[in-house]
């Protein structure tokens, strides 16, 4: 009870905040520099400062990384030649060079080395999924302390064998003794469905995932799902399903996550209703949700999709008013209350915007 009384109920307002702010990012800063920099994180860092390091690196895992084909990875790697960062050591910037001319020739010599060679600056970020080399890499992962959010990667899918195919994946990770954390989009577990058969298409999504859900909860301890979100207009499908799913009767006391986009207008109206829903919900005795507050990595596909049809940009037109959403999105659901029934996760690399949401927490 003492702990309970010390707590303010006033509330605090983000501008009062900014100096503490600031400061916070300082000393975080400062104490992050103690530490050792991991050679690929720098090395990926140096290439992406590059004017052309986006280009390139996006380029090679398209081009010279996804295609089957030997020869068409070969005259990817050609066209690449000009673009490679002047960041990238010697060695490798001679490799590229040289493979890429040689390529054409001897695809089957040269692409595989230079997969490799490319691989080892991106093969920190990506742990591979197969059986023999999973449990070693969680393992070492969680030796340091951090629980995980396992993702089973990979982008929209078109077909039900796919779909399937994705969803056994995500649903053999989960029953892992390992893994008790996963993330999955509706978009990547079932095949593209018809948007004006909206509560038929909810109908089918939530049969599809229960199964997932069911393992969840019928695990000790329960595990945890969380529903990503990708595109807009796969939002308000994922919010119904997410919530249709929960009202089930076995999972009324199961715990689960869903993620809400703040470059969306619409992202504070969500969020104020899953804070109304979840409220009547844990009234009820049921389980609170969680919400991960993110601004958005869609941005591109966005911009081309109402491009293509003529349609109004669906995301906020400035970073500025996504930032700004991001920032009344946090402070509307940081209240001793509200968070009673949503949690929150703070997903961002904005120091500033993690530093706020942490004070005001
Ligand atoms: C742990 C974690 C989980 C994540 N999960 C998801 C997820 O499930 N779904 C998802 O979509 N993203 C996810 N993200 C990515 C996130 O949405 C952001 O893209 C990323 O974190 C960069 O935003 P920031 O606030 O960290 O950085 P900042 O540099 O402050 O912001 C960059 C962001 O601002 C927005 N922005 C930039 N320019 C414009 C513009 N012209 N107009 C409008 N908005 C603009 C974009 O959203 C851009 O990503 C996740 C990130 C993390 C760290």
């Amino acid at each position: 009870m003492t702990a309970v009384t010390g707590i303010s109920t006033e509330l605090v307002r983000p501008s009062d905040l900014a100096e503490e702010v600031v400061a916070l990012v300082r000393h975080w800063l400062a104490e992050g520099a103690k530490f050792p920099v991991d050679a690929a994180a720098a090395q990926l860092a140096g290439v992406l400062k590059d004017p052309h390091g986006l280009e390139f690196t996006v380029g090679f895992v398209d081009g010279v990384i996804r295609p089957e084909d030997k020869s068409v990875a070969a005259r990817n790697l050609k066209t690449l030649v000009p673009k490679v960062p002047s960041f990238l050591p010697w060695y490798m910037k001679s490799a590229v060079a040289v493979g890429g001319h040689l390529a054409p020739v001897i695809p089957g010599v040269v692409i595989p080395v230079a997969r490799k060679v490319l691989r080892e600056m991106v093969g920190h970020l990506i742990v591979d999924a197969t059986d023999a080399k999973l449990g070693r890499s969680i393992s070492k992962i969680r030796r340091q302390g951090i629980r995980l959010n396992v993702n089973l990667l990979g982008e929209a899918i078109l077909g039900e064998n796919e779909a399937s195919r994705r969803l056994e994946g995500t649903h053999k990770l989960l029953a892992r003794e390992d893994v008790d954390y996963v993330s999955i989009k509706v978009s990547s577990t079932v095949a593209p469905h018809n948007h004006w058969a909206f509560d038929e298409a909810v109908t089918h999504i939530v049969e599809t995932l229960s199964p997932l859900f069911r393992l969840a909860a019928s695990s000790s301890p329960r595990k945890f799902i969380n529903l990503d979100m990708e595109e807009y207009k796969d939002l308000d499908l994922t919010v119904a399903v997410f919530t249709r799913l929960l009202e089930k009767p076995e999972f009324h006391n199961l715990e689960a996550g869903i993620v809400l986009q703040t470059y969306l207008p619409d992202a504070l109206g969500a969020m104020m209703g899953l804070q109304e829903w979840a409220a009547a919900r844990t009234a009820n005795g049921g389980a609170p949700i969680k919400v991960r507050v993110v601004k958005g990595a869609n941005l591109p596909m966005e911009q081309v999709d109402a491009d293509l049809h003529g349609w109004p940009l669906a995301t906020w037109g400035t970073k500025q008013d996504s930032d700004t959403s991001y920032k009344a999105v946090i402070n509307y659901s940081l209240t001793p209350e509200r968070i009673g029934n949503v949690r929150i996760g703070v997903a961002g690399h904005n120091l500033f915007d993690v530093a706020l949401a942490h004070l005001l927490g």
